[in-house]
């Protein structure tokens, strides 16, 4: 299978840019063509692609500095240092990789998935001693709760946060709960329902999911949404629902429930900026958080499509603004997607609107069909753009460790035991959530 990759692609650009001949796209930021360790050192953000415009937490992790060795290596001698580590590693190693991945990473990954598939991926490996999880810190932290007490996780490069998790942080959730109980009590109505029942996606932070788990909450992905909101409704009056507002909103509009009954609150306003009124007659409460990759797709593009593609399958990803989920044909997580493109027959156009990589990654994949991103201008998520060859190297050689290091897990992700327990809890909800049955 043949991939185009995202990096190439975006070099022939930026070098078909600088030199002023046409370019068929343009990158979303000339930074793209930089290497990701040229931002460690700089003040702290995303780095280039979708999310650069999003505001960076102050106490973000930050990255230390990359040795040179691994700066200055070419694509071929970082691909021949990581296939070497592993193979001195064996089955004592597991590399876990994002579908958003880029594909000089991918390669090397034991499982390819989204987050939810590598997170019952972790659990397939107890023997290894170390999974290097090549996606963002909410994925690693996941991995960290669902593996075994001796394995350690790894994320090769810190800096691969995801913005729409840092949207929604645990003192700003905790004082919106504060507020929702001063308004609502905590007594439950006659059918045994409490006022709200708190709902996390699997984008957030675990010490989001352990909020979750302590106040009778859950948590949810883009696959089982629908079915975990269901699962809070027969518990609960209404749901807060963080950080995505987009899943939040498309989901329970596809249940039935009205706009008007699915307020936004804005952590900077009191009451989240809503009156009493809206808040008592709300089902579901939408945390101001968002998806800058999914944010980028929009109806204009699906016009486009259509206009250029008569009979093209629309196929978007539920982060995207309900406007777009509304005039796309389907929508789906990544895994929906998948499988819609694989059930297809031949000679099916698709226009996708998700991350770039799994779209180029699909259409390698599917030489049958007509594939392409909605979006044509070529933006990768930011931050798991930070993870790069280089970093995965450096990681895995640390594990090999050599004649003056011992080896090391470098980059260790672990999540406090007093919230590890609480997450556990709601991610054990939500892996038992099942669809209620059809009467
Ligand atoms: S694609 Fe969006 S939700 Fe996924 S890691 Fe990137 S910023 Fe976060």
């Amino acid at each position: 299978m043949t991939i185009a990759s995202v990096d190439r692609t975006i070099a022939l650009i930026s070098t078909a840019s600088a030199e002023g001949r046409p370019t068929a796209g343009s990158t979303c930021s000339p930074d793209l063509a930089r290497n990701p360790w040229e931002f460690d050192a700089e003040a702290p953000g995303y780095g280039p692609g979708s999310s650069m415009g999003d505001v960076i937490p102050t106490g973000s992790p930050r990255q230390g500095e990359l040795p040179a060795r691994y700066r200055t290596a070419s694509a071929d001698e970082l691909a021949e240092r990581i296939r070497s580590a592993k193979a001195v590693l064996g089955e004592r190693v597991v590399i876990l990789g994002h579908f958003y991945q880029r594909e000089e990473v991918l390669r090397h990954a034991d499982f390819i998935g989204d987050s939810f598939q590598l997170a019952q991926a972790t659990t397939s490996r107890p023997d290894a001693e170390a999974i290097v999880f090549c996606g963002v810190h909410f994925m690693a932290e996941t991995a960290d709760l669902l593996s075994g007490a001796d394995q350690v996780v790894i994320l090769p490069n810190l800096a691969a946060g995801c913005s729409m998790a840092d949207m929604a942080d645990l003192d700003s959730v905790t004082e919106c709960w504060e507020q929702l109980e001063d308004l609502y009590g905590t007594e439950p109505d006659a059918s045994g329902r409490v006022p709200v029942i708190p709902v996390t996606y699997m984008n957030s932070s675990a010490a989001l999911k352990g909020f979750c788990g302590e106040h009778g909450g859950i948590v949810c992905t883009s696959s089982n949404a629908q079915t975990v909101l269901e699962w809070a409704f027969e518990r609960g009056q209404r749901v807060l629902f963080f950080p995505d507002q987009h899943l939040g909103r498309n989901t329970a509009k596809a249940m039935g429930v009205p706009l008007a009954q699915m307020p936004m609150w804005n952590p900077r306003r009191p009451l989240g900026g809503n009156s009493d009124e809206q808040l008592t007659d709300a089902r579901v409460i939408l945390w101001h958080g968002f998806c800058s990759v999914h944010r980028r797709f929009t109806v204009d593009q699906i016009t486009a499509a259509r206009a250029e593609h008569p009979g093209v399958r629309v196929i978007v990803h539920p982060e995207c603004p309900m406007e777009v989920v509304d005039a796309a044909d389907e929508n789906g997580s990544t895994d929906y997607i998948g499988k819609a493109i694989s059930a297809a027959p031949a000679g099916s156009t698709f226009a996708i609107g998700t991350e770039i990589n799994l779209v180029q990654r699909l259409a390698a994949a599917h030489p049958e069909h007509t594939i392409f991103c909605l979006d044509p201008v070529v933006c990768p998520c930011s931050t798991m753009y930070r993870i790069h060859a280089g970093y995965l190297a450096w990681v895995l050689d640390g594990l090999v460790g050599d004649d003056e290091n011992p080896p090391e897990a470098l980059n260790r992700i672990v999540v406090a035991a007093d919230v590890a327990d609480h997450a556990r809890v709601a991610l054990e909800r939500m892996l038992a959530a099942r669809p209620p049955v059809p009467a």
